[in-house]
């Protein structure tokens, strides 16, 4: 099977300052990979390099396209970057401001990404919005209101459909959900589940909540200032952790 990504070598600096380094892995279909470590260790920095959102210093990111197969999407032109990223590429923010239009119905949240890849016809688009609101737990009778009027985790479901409608494959997701209340993080993580195994989901998932990576995640990365420390099946890495770093992580004396 070929792997859907292959990232060799990739680093980032900021002027001096070190982003992340050399870090190589895997992604085949249908796999869920959590990147785990403390703030600052690097985790969005990767993540951005991946997605195309920043150009690394070094390294590729070759990603097996639905038009072309296997291409590297560092050297890649630009608009087919931007092409990638919105057919088959997914990114959902910590943030639903940076993910959502903010003055765009819920509906046209969702609908609009249909649009962006070719759809046309109206009631089509509507039937596939809602039928999305749905799967993310909006009443139908909230299409119609702007995400303004939405609660935090109500707004992260909002930005988790519509980064979903379009059937990308492979979603970035950095740290989703991280400003939320933690009654608010467990329905949303549940609702994740559901989807990541439900759509068989190839995910890439950056957060410094252990308890997130445990319920999505297949396999682990440790990361440490700038680099992977330790990698694995999750359950491996959380429940037998070889790096005295990780074992700190596992045994929460870190606070991250
Ligand atoms: P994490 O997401 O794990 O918290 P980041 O990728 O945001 O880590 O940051 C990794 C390192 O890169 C940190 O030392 C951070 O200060 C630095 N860094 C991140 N973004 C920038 C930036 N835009 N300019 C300069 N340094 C940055
Ligand atoms: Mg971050």
């Amino acid at each position: 099977m070929t792997p859907l990504l292959q990232v060799s070598g990739i680093s980032k600096y900021y002027d001096t300052r070190l982003g992340c380094r050399d870090v190589s892995f895997d992604l085949y279909p249908g796999e869920v990979l959590g990147i785990v470590g403390e703030s600052g260790s690097g985790k969005s920095t990767l993540l951005n390099c991946l997605a195309g959102h920043q150009e690394p210093d070094t390294g590729k990111v070759v990603f097996d396209t639905r038009a072309d197969g296997p291409k590297d999407t560092v050297t890649m032109s630009e608009p087919e970057r931007r092409m990638l990223s919105r057919t088959d590429w997914a990114f959902v923010h910590q943030n639903p401001r940076d993910g959502l239009r903010m003055g765009v119905s819920a509906g046209g949240n969702v609908g609009e990404r249909l649009m962006a890849v070719g759809a046309r016809h109206y009631g089509n688009i509507r039937a596939a919005a809602i039928d999305w609101l749905d799967k993310v737990e909006i009443s139908q009778d909230r299409t119609d209101d702007r995400p303004s009027q939405f609660s935090g985790g109500m707004q992260q479901r909002l930005q988790i459909a519509r980064n979903l409608v379009t059937g990308p494959r492979l979603i970035f997701m950095d740290e989703p959900t991280g400003g939320l209340d933690v009654s608010v993080q467990a329905r949303l993580l549940d609702l994740l589940r559901g989807l990541v195994r439900e759509l068989g989901l190839s995910a890439i998932v950056v957060t410094h909540d252990l308890a997130v990576v445990r319920l999505l995640a297949d396999r682990l990365m440790v990361m440490k200032d700038g680099q992977v420390i330790e990698k694995g099946l999750t359950d491996q890495v959380l429940d037998d952790p070889q790096h005295a770093y990780t074992q700190l992580l596992v045994s929460s004396v870190l606070q991250v």
